[in-house]
């Protein structure tokens, strides 16, 4: 039986007490929101290494990190490091969007290992067994997506909004269809002259999902792909579609959030927001940034962590990282963890200015640790502890800088903080500056973003078949 039946049920099941744990919340608030549909807890049950969590907008905002090969590299070991890092640096879930090798035995190890709830794509795999995509069929659809369901998949993204008569409207725009799947369906629907499959077919993924306890991610298909491309009418009506989807999903009991764009510009993000929430019922809303300006290949962490930590303020549940390889190529471990880092970046700053309770001790412990001049406490607490110390002991690495009432950024003499205390020292205002801000006591220490070393990764083995996981991560500069 899925989380939301029992909540409906009003039963608070394991996975609602972790997660109301996770979150300092009560566990009651947690059935009531899963109940309501206001938020799911992706959690199959067949996936038995998994930590719960929970993604709502009355939550704590999530960051999806995308893994996965492409045809050219495909292997299991270097999946799990992909996993591991993803992990480390403090995804809260994952996608393995893998389209070579062996799917169903990296989809397999990565299932087996994560602690962070596992998202597909069917439609690629689906992709993967015929010759030509409009030789796709209902048949093999289904089957696929039963089949990821019993490995343990916790949210499939099923892109079923994209509809034939939706296809007209996408003629005007600059750059037409960008996401994969919805391209393929368009494509299928297109040469086959037949309505979206996953559309024809949802009540029966319903059936599926309902006993695999599979959460939905329903994808948009028609996403735009360019500023200019935002907020037009063929991204509305594929949110109407998905909308009724929503609701379709609900009354099969089966836990559904929604997929939101891609590319717009900053002004309308909020509005974007409002409208996905409103059409579909408050159901949890998952984007992919997003990037709001168009001009920056090599930095589209930066432009759509912009855009994202906008969706955040505005009601967004969950980011899905954007890495400073998109639109170029196939992120690598480095760019894997500036992805992240950008993304908890704009998750954690949308929770310090929606007020969400304990998200500021961590910023308030911080910035005690620094006006102390504890750079080890600094470097513990940093979002990216291993790149603070990096950065820090590049110019002043031996023991004795850690206790140094200085940097190198502004160095000994002009050392504004230094000068300020002994100013205030000697005023005799040195008790004023303290404050017991204790990042252990608070709430912040238990929620899902708390600094990468304090995530709990302690489900992913340093060693896995003999591999050893437990590398270091290469330096900006490498
Ligand atoms: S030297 Fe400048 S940057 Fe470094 S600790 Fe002092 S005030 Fe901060």
């Amino acid at each position: 039986m899925t989380q939301i039946r029992r909540a409906r049920d009003g039963e608070v099941t394991p996975a609602m007490k972790r997660v109301a744990e996770r979150e300092q919340v009560d566990p009651e608030f947690v059935r009531q929101q899963v109940a309501e549909g206001q938020a799911v807890i992706p959690a199959n049950v067949k996936h038995g290494s998994l930590d719960p969590m929970i993604i709502g907008r009355e939550f704590g905002t999530k960051v999806n990190a995308n893994i996965g090969n492409s045809e050219t590299t495909s292997d299991i070991e270097g999946e799990l490091r992909k996993l591991h890092t993803a992990v480390h640096h403090g995804a809260d879930t994952v996608m393995d969007l893998s389209t070579g090798g062996d799917l169903d035995s990296i989809r397999e190890a990565n299932i087996a290992r994560s602690p962070v709830p596992v998202g597909t794509v069917p439609i690629y795999e689906a992709v993967k067994q015929v010759d030509d995509v409009t030789d796709i069929t209902h048949e093999i659809l289904l089957d696929i997506i039963e089949k990821q369901a019993e490995q343990g998949v916790d949210y499939m993204t099923i892109h079923a909004g994209v509809l034939m008569e939706h296809l007209p409207l996408t003629d005007g725009r600059k750059t037409g269809i960008v996401s994969r799947g919805g391209s393929i369906l368009a494509q299928w629907m297109e040469e086959n002259g037949m309505q979206n499959p996953l559309y024809a077919k949802f009540e029966e993924i319903c059936e599926i999902f309902a006993e695999y306890d599979v959460t939905f991610s329903l994808g948009d298909g028609l996403r735009p792909g360019c500023i200019a491309d935002a907020s037009d009418e063929a991204q509305f009506a594929e949110l109407d579609t998905l909308g009724e989807l929503t609701r379709t999903a609900w009354e099969h009991d089966v836990q559904v959030m929604v997929e939101g764009p891609g590319h717009v510009p900053m002004d309308e993000v909020a509005d974007n927001v409002e409208r996905q929430q409103e059409v579909c019922d408050g159901a949890p809303f998952y984007v992919l940034g997003p990037l709001v300006t168009d001009i920056a290949p090599g930095y589209d962490h930066i432009t759509s962590a912009i855009g994202a930590t906008e969706a955040a303020r505005a009601g967004a549940a969950m980011l899905c990282y954007v890495t400073p390889k998109e639109h170029l190529g196939l992120p690598e471990e480095q760019d894997v963890r500036d992805g992240l880092a950008a993304y908890r970046i704009a998750a954690h700053s949308a929770d310090v200015a929606n007020g969400r309770e304990g998200a500021r001790d961590w910023d308030d412990a911080l910035s005690e640790a620094r006006y102390e001049f504890d750079w080890s406490e600094q470097f513990e607490l940093a979002l990216d502890p291993e790149r603070a110390r990096e950065f820090h002991d590049q110019t002043l690495p031996g023991d004795n800088y850690k206790e140094a009432r200085f940097c190198s950024m502004c160095g000994v003499e002009f050392c504004s903080m230094r000068i300020d205390q002994d100013a205030r020292d000697a005023d005799g205002e040195m008790e004023s500056i303290e404050d017991d801000t204790d990042v252990a006591d608070s709430p912040a220490a238990e929620v899902n973003r708390p600094p990468v070393g304090r995530h709990d990764a302690s489900d992913i083995a340093d060693e896995i078949e003999g591999v050893d996981l437990s590398h270091e991560y290469p330096s900006a500069d490498d």
